[in-house]
């Protein structure tokens, strides 16, 4: 296997996904790196299923084994929204500055141990021979009462994170990337794929 396509046209994604899986030993490269400029439409009805539509759709197209993720914030006070339409919460084009806030207000007057909430990463990858192999990650948290922190991205400002006493926004890249939901998504799907590449 000459390499791994991951079908994301996030360059900060990019960055976390080959910090992690670096070591398999086969270049991981983009979308558009690849020359794939594909969309892809999300109308699975999990994390897992939207994924592996995406793996599929450019495995199809390359030949290759390729991975692609899937993921969002559950909140619980809200029957798990916004889910897996987090990014579309809204409209894609809001700034998270106005979902965030809307979200703070729709838990006004909510208590502490009712704003749980978690951060869900689905990884995907769709194989040649037509296997999906899936994994999942998640972040347990709850959501703050104000938007605080500049790190991270999307809801990051207003995850509160009990037992380090702040958001996601305000711990640093490296300490994100040993929590998160995709960061344990992704060393789940590591071991799948260490498992995979010594059959080829
Ligand atoms: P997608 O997985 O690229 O479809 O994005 C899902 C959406 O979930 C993002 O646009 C964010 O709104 C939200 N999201 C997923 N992971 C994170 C995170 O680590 N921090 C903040 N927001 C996130």
């Amino acid at each position: 296997m000459d390499r791994i396509i991951f079908a994301t046209g996030n360059e900060g994604k990019m960055r976390e996904i080959r910090m992690i899986l670096e070591d398999l030993g086969v270049p991981i490269i983009s979308m558009k790196e690849a020359g794939i400029f594909t969309t892809v439409e999300e109308n699975g009805s999990s994390f897992e299923e939207n994924a592996a539509l995406k793996a599929r759709a450019v495995m199809e197209q390359t030949g290759g084994i390729v991975l692609a993720d899937d993921s969002g914030l559950e909140i619980d006070w809200l029957d798990g929204a916004p889910g897996i339409y987090s990014a579309r919460f809204m409209g894609e084009e809001t700034s998270y500055d106005i979902k965030n806030a809307a979200l703070i207000e729709k838990l006004a007057g909510v208590p502490d141990e009712k704003r749980t909430a978690r951060f869900v990463c689905a990884i995907a990858c769709a194989l040649p021979d037509g296997r999906i192999l899936t994994s999942r990650g998640v972040m347990e948290g709850r959501i703050g009462y104000e938007i605080r922190g500049k790190n991270g991205f999307g809801y990051d400002p207003i995850f509160y994170l009990p037992e380090y006493g702040c958001t996601s926004a305000e711990i640093s890249p490296e300490q994100k990337n040993e929590l998160s939901h995709r960061g344990k998504a992704l060393r789940s799907m590591k071991e799948k794929l260490e498992y995979i590449l010594k059959e080829n």
